[in-house]
């Protein structure tokens, strides 16, 4: 049903019943999916500003559909995350990126690899003992896994959260704060949060160009960030000019288009194997 609007046309919503069956089948996918093998793994490349060569990947989640298409994350981790259903697909995931990572080490490619993990997993007791577990499964070196967590975590984090991430950072895993900027996170939360890295949101590399404001609050973000010896990445790099102003200003590693869309695990290591031993 839809009516034509000022903008054209206007659907309506669903009623909610209709949206709470919608919700009920995706639950229902997610548990097979889980059950069946339907779920994957794609790798983005994070790169040296400077050299350009490949010195990190940020694993991202598929869902994939009977058709041959593909989920994205923002169509399904909602509900994975209200049904509970995000503490087993993201111990899985943990397993998934430890065990690729492992491989890459043994062909020689010692790149870091990133998770994402969303609050609700960290909220769940058996958090600690699926990464512990993905770990020692997998034998990966810890250091080369690192947790990218949003700002959300930080900034509603009550004492437990500060304890939790130090219990992490002990293994030798590193934690990333992501989409960092678009919240409410200050840098004085870093004071009293461990943290490793500040990944700038992409909505900020998308404006640097075009406005001069937002270029300020870049630059100024990276030099704090780097007085503070944290590591930077940006994210959602996709032009020339972009790549150019953040490398100017001190941003050591990015990720996005122009560099490599998220691809598959064997698609990154051809990559890996092209660049010179560095
Ligand atoms: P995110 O962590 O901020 O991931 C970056 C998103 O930006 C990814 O979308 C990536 O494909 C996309 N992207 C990469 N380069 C560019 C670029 O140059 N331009 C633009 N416009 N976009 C770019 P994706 O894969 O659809 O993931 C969306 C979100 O879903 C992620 O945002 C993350 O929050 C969440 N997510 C993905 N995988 C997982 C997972 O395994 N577990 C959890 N809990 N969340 C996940
Ligand atoms: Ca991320
Ligand atoms: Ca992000
Ligand atoms: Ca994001």
């Amino acid at each position: 049903t839809k009516v034509g609007g000022r903008h054209g046309y206007r659907f309506y919503t669903p009623s909610m019943r209709e949206r709470d069956s919608a919700r009920r089948r995706i639950e229902d996918g997610l548990h097979t999916a889980l059950a069946r093998d339907q779920l994957r793994l794609l790798y983005q490349p994070k790169v040296d500003a400077v050299d350009g060569r490949i010195v990190g990947a940020e694993a991202l989640l598929r869902w994939s559909k009977e058709d041959g298409g593909w989920w994205l994350p923002d169509e399904f981790i909602p509900i994975a995350e209200d049904s509970g259903l995000i503490v087993p697909i993201g111990a899985w995931v943990l397993r998934q990126a430890c065990r690729q990572a492992r491989a890459w080490q043994r062909e020689g490619h010692g790149i870091p690899v990133s998770v994402n993990v969303s609050p609700v997993q960290l909220d769940d007791p058996g958090f600690l003992a699926h990464l512990d577990a993905a770990l020692v499964e997998s034998g990966l070196d810890p250091h080369l896994l690192e947790l990218e967590l949003t700002e959300r975590v930080v900034v509603s984090g009550s004492q437990a959260t500060g304890a939790l991430l130090r219990a992490i950072r002990r293994l030798g895993v590193r934690i990333s704060l992501d989409d960092f900027g678009t919240g409410y996170c200050s840098l004085s939360y870093l004071k009293h949060f461990p943290v490793d890295v500040l990944k700038i949101d992409r909505a900020f590399v998308h404006d640097i160009i075009q406005d001069s404001e937002t270029a300020a609050i870049t630059t100024g973000i990276i030099a704090m960030a780097r007085s503070l010896h944290k590591d930077v990445v940006a994210e959602g790099v996709e032009t020339l000019a972009q790549s150019e102003f953040l490398r100017d200003a001190g941003c050591p590693v990015l990720q996005g288009y122009l560099y490599g869309a998220p691809m598959d695990a064997t698609l990154l290591e051809a990559r890996l194997r092209e660049q010179p031993p560095g």
